[in-house]
């Protein structure tokens, strides 16, 4: 785990406020495939009544910051867990394994934190719920840790 997160997560894991999982990338975490800082309002505004356990799928993976883009192959999340798809960079290699390595490390801090839900950034392989970019496009589709999360009866909501 990234030093940052780690202490967010250790900071977190002492408040008593309602839990709630998050992309680690919508608390201004640098774990983005590009390296770039996102500010979201809607973040800031969820950590004033719950408690926000931050997580980078991609990242507890063992990805670094930067890498390349990705998409699922074809399919969702699903087709991923079970074997029927792949998550490959844009320049076609494979990265599979850190992607369904990394959701079922994000499955188990949920497990452990005994969260109410998970707020995860729409678009993404790993944590798009409803919307996954296709060929670079936004297109309808659930990324790898969303689906399952979703699984595993943990309720799963997208902000972008
Ligand atoms: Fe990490 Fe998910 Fe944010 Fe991508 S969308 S940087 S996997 S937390």
């Amino acid at each position: 785990m990234p030093e940052g997160i780690e202490f967010l997560y250790n900071y977190y894991m002492t408040s008593t406020k309602p839990k709630l999982l998050i992309s680690a990338c919508l608390t201004g975490e640098k774990c983005r495939y590009d390296g770039q800082i996102i500010y979201n309002r809607q973040a800031e505004l969820l950590a004033q009544n719950y408690t926000l356990v931050p997580v980078c799928p991609e990242m507890l993976g063992g990805l670094p910051v930067p890498r390349p883009a990705a998409e699922i192959e074809s399919g969702g999340g699903d087709d991923v867990i079970d074997g029927r798809s792949r998550v490959l960079t844009t320049s076609g290699d494979n990265v599979t394994e850190y992607f369904v390595r990394g959701a079922f490390k994000t499955l188990e801090i949920a497990q452990k934190n005994e969260i109410l839900g998970a707020i995860l950034k729409s678009k993404s392989p790993s944590c798009g719920v409803t919307t996954i970019n296709v060929k670079g496009q936004p297109s309808r589709g659930e990324g790898v840790t969303a689906a399952l999360l979703r699984r595993h009866k943990i309720n799963v909501e997208e902000i972008d």
